[in-house]
């Protein structure tokens, strides 16, 4: 059993991994702000109710429980807001990141996984993408996961820290089990939007019909929350047996248009989805498909949960049990 400190458990990667994390008997402390987290969404985890620039709540934390490693999810992640509120991200992505960093450090911890993110890329070369790719981020948010990647290279390089870093593509579905979802304020996610609109009308703006793809929208890498969570286990133990540090790539590596979404969410609802063509989204790629292929091969992560109609179905059972998300619900 170890001791994890997980930054931003609450949130919607973060409460999968701390409910994977319990089921393996480990023991996750939650320190999350809760301005975008739940706190209906970490069970029996430890809660601690911090902003991550608190230092000294940070510092009680660390002295408080015996931990081990660091998982570390909590961050702004909207593309959108980072480009108008650039200093929001620097200060809370990277400053308080490193502030983590150090003080993980000055505790002993030796191991560190980081919630990273297919925007390091940008627009990509070619498809599909794998860890060796150039990274040139189009937007702060993608940016400062960058940053924070070449910071915890620069602690490798000194001896002071183990760490994975995780690029995730399209995080997306449920936990199967109905426990836990996907609940943004404001949502800015596909495919909860096409979700919410199935169940309580509206019509969903396709962010651009004329991209450079099949049918014109975009391309993505929709990967279940549930495999996203069983990959920072693998990465946890494979730290723990003494593993090398690295970054690895976190998709399914099959392209899915903003089109074909809509289409298996019609499928899988049965309900009529109003849809309308609307401009470009400003730092959107056309088309973002992730190679796996080293976490496969490296940490043996095998996804449970591929294909997107299970991806659909999952998040579907969870938004209808769940129409105005967590707190209402
Ligand atoms: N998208 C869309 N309409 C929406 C929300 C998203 O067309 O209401 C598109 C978006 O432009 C992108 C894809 O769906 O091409 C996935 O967007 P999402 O925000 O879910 O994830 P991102 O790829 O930005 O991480």
């Amino acid at each position: 059993m170890s001791t994890i400190l997980v930054t931003g458990g609450a949130g919607y990667v973060g409460s999968h991994v701390v409910k994977e994390l319990l089921r393996q008997n480990h023991r996750p402390i939650v320190y999350d702000n809760l301005q975008t987290g739940h706190k209906e969404a970490v069970n029996d985890a430890i809660l601690i109710e911090a902003d991550l620039s608190d230092q000294e709540k940070l510092r009680e934390t660390f002295h408080s429980y015996p931990i081990d490693a660091v998982m570390h999810f909590a961050a702004d992640c909207l593309v959108g807001e980072s480009v108008k509120e650039p200093l929001k991200y620097f200060n809370n992505n990277v400053k308080n990141s490193i502030q983590l960093l150090e003080m993980a450090y000055e505790f002993g911890i030796k191991n560190f996984i980081f919630s990273s993110s297919a925007a390091v890329y940008g627009e990509p070369e070619k498809i599909p993408i794998s860890e060796d790719h150039p990274c040139l981020p189009t937007n702060p948010y993608g940016e400062t996961k960058w940053i924070f990647e070449k910071v915890l290279k620069g602690f490798q390089d000194l001896g002071r820290m183990n760490y994975i870093s995780l690029r995730y593509f399209n995080a997306a579905g449920a936990d199967p089990e109905g426990d836990l979802g996907e609940d943004h304020l404001p949502e800015t996610h596909l495919i909860p939007i096409v979700l919410r609109a199935a169940l309580n009308g509206g019509v969903v703006p396709i962010y651009g019909v004329d991209y450079d793809t099949p049918d014109g929208t975009c391309v993505r890498d929709y990967i279940h929350v549930t495999d996203l969570a069983q990959a920072h286990i693998l990465a946890l133990k494979h730290l723990e047996r003494g593993g090398n540090s690295g970054i690895y790539n976190l998709g399914n590596g099959n392209g899915f248009s903003v089109k074909e979404v809509i289409e298996t969410a019609k499928r899988v609802t049965g309900k009529e989805i109003a849809q309308i063509g609307s401009g470009r989204r400003p730092g959107d790629p056309a088309r973002l498909v992730a190679s796996s292929e080293k976490i496969r091969r490296e940490l043996k992560w095998a996804p449970a949960y591929p294909d997107l109609e299970t991806i659909v179905e999952t998040a579907w059972q969870w938004h209808r049990k769940h129409p105005n998300g967590y707190e209402k619900s």
